[in-house]
């Protein structure tokens, strides 16, 4: 591996557990954030992933508090990234925000950085001009509770050097992940490429008045021997995010059978309280949701 020295950039949500997967691998992790407000929260965050990493790796204190210990936490983003062999960058998924941050990055980090991005929804040719190093910059995109959610999609865009997606491939792998190489750019990377237009279509099954969620799961889990169907999926995703993107979609293409559904999403779920698992009930009631039930594909 050759890399040793990471950056994190924004110790939000997603930044904070970049960090400590990769601390807890035996990284030195600096953090950088934008001022001391964020650093404290910063290490809020550092603190409850000790107990998270503790329980779901049933390890020892002695080894979260070590990997705790590699963690640096710095508001000057020259110190930040002073010797730094990758950045990787998970500050806020806002265009101007983000181009800001590589040019100044561009600017400060050594020549031999490399940089990455964490953004879900922009491509990574969006910001290689500001990087000033095109060649050494891809997306490196991480999911949500990355301990047991371990997938790294990493993805080139058309000026990435190879060599440099192949170390960002090896990183991946070094602090546990199971690394999934895109050889072009794709909005959505592989995941959301292939889950957004299935949801979509089990959801307009739903306001075309087909079938029902639960019949519609079904059909889904025998078919194909799935362990979730889309409405189930759903709930995990939350109702909230399933909206928003229903939502956009509607206004862009003024399809009707969007703005029925963003409606009926709206009111007959967010209204509601009904946002998925997180407020135990979405399209199925938590704890004991009825596609658990042992009888469940039986009749
Ligand atoms: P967040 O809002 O939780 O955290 C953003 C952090 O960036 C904050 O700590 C904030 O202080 C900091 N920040 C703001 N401006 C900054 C700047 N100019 N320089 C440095 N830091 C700055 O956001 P998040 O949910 O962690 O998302 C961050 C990125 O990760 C986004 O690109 C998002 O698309 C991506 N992502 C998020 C998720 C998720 O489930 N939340 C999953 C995958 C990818």
């Amino acid at each position: 591996m050759n890399y040793k020295k990471i950056t994190v950039a924004g110790s939000g949500v997603l930044g904070s557990q970049i960090a400590f997967q990769s601390a807890f691998h035996g990284f030195d992790v600096t953090i950088y954030d934008i001022n001391e407000e964020a650093i404290a929260k910063a290490k809020e965050r550092a603190e409850k992933l000790k107990a998270t990493y503790k329980a779901f790796f049933k390890t020892t204190d002695t080894q979260v508090e070590e990997a705790f210990s590699r963690l640096t936490f710095f508001t000057d983003l020259a110190q930040a990234t002073e010797d730094a062999d990758l950045v990787i960058e998970a500050i806020p998924e806002v265009v101007p925000i983000k181009t800001e941050f590589y040019e100044q990055l561009g600017e400060v980090a050594p020549e031999k950085t490399v940089f990455v991005t964490n953004s879900s929804t922009l491509l990574p040719s969006q910001f290689a001009e500001a990087t000033g190093r095109p060649q050494k910059f891809l997306a490196l995109h991480f999911a949500n509770e990355i301990w047991k959610n371990n997938t790294a999609e990493v993805m080139k865009h058309p000026g990435t050097d190879e060599n440099v997606f192949n170390e960002v491939i090896a990183f991946a792998r070094a602090i546990g992940m199971v690394a999934l190489p895109l050889h072009k750019e794709q909005p959505g990377y592989i995941l959301n490429s292939l889950l957004v237009p299935f949801l979509e279509a089990a959801e307009l099954l739903l306001v075309k008045e087909v079938a029902d969620p639960e019949t519609i799961d079904k059909t889904w889990m025998i078919g194909t021997g799935a362990p979730l169907g889309p409405f189930a999926i759903l709930d995990v995703v939350g109702i909230r995010t399933a909206y928003n993107i229903v939502e956009a979609k509607a206004a862009a293409t003024n399809r009707e059978d969007f703005q029925q559904l963003a409606k009926l999403l709206k009111t007959e779920y967010i209204d509601k309280g009904k946002l998925g698992r997180e407020t135990g009930e979405g399209f199925y009631k938590y704890p004991n949701p009825a596609f658990m039930a042992s009888d469940f594909l039986k009749k």
